[in-house]
């Protein structure tokens, strides 16, 4: 495993702001089927606000630097989803130690999780973000050989079961039914952000 220095922290700041950029169309066109249409341009907004001062965030300890990630998506992501990716980073940044191993991951994961489900008055099985975090922190918990690969794959699976779900919170709620047969727009940006964090981590 590879020490968690400035490098890595650059690395990963880069790599989820630029796969979260990368889709915003799809996150876009994901949203204006069961939303309104703004979940790519509102992330895109908000990663590249992160980018803007990769460098000071990377030189920053992990905890300050995710504190620090977490208010700007926090200021400029808006909607629904600012908050909740705002506390997202914000728990993290809280509940994790400067190199954390990896139960420590899965364990700030779970308050990060409890924290958005909180704020959003939500749980899993309500067609969010939460059911794509909910079980990769499971199978983080779970620990084991292959742990990214693992990750990876739980991330994709779990934003693919998203489609066939009711959406029982956000906008896409309010569609009822029809939103049934679609992929949570919310869901695929969280699967997006951890599948390029065990891209860096995995090598
Ligand atoms: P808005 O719905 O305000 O337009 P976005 O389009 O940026 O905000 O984000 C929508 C995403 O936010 C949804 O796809 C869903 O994953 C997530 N979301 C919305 N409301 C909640 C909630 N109460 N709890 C958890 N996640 C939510
Ligand atoms: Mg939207």
């Amino acid at each position: 495993m590879r020490t968690l220095d400035q490098n890595l922290r650059r690395e990963l700041i880069e790599a989820v702001a630029m796969v979260v950029i990368a889709h915003a169309e799809e996150l876009t066109s994901l949203d204006q089927a069961i939303g309104d249409g703004d979940h790519g341009i509102n992330m895109k907004r908000g990663f590249e606000a992160v980018l803007t001062d990769i460098d000071g965030l990377a030189a920053r300890p992990l905890p300050e630097a995710l504190h620090a990630i977490g208010m700007a998506l926090l200021m400029k992501i808006g909607g629904a989803s600012g908050p909740l990716y705002g506390t997202l980073f914000m728990t993290l940044g809280k509940e994790l130690p400067a190199a954390p191993a990896a139960e420590e991951v899965a364990r700030a994961l779970a308050a990060a999780i409890a924290a958005i489900k909180a704020r959003g008055k939500s749980e899993t099985g309500e067609k969010t973000m939460l059911d794509v975090l909910a079980p990769v922190q499971a199978e983080l918990a779970g620990g084991g050989a292959e742990l990214t690969a693992r990750l990876r794959r739980r991330a994709f699976d779990a934003a693919a079961a998203t489609t066939p779900m009711k959406a029982m919170r956000g906008r896409a709620s309010f569609l009822g039914e029809r939103s049934i047969g679609h992929m949570d727009p919310g869901a695929r940006s969280s699967c997006l952000i951890v599948a390029a964090v065990c891209d860096v981590i995995g090598g």
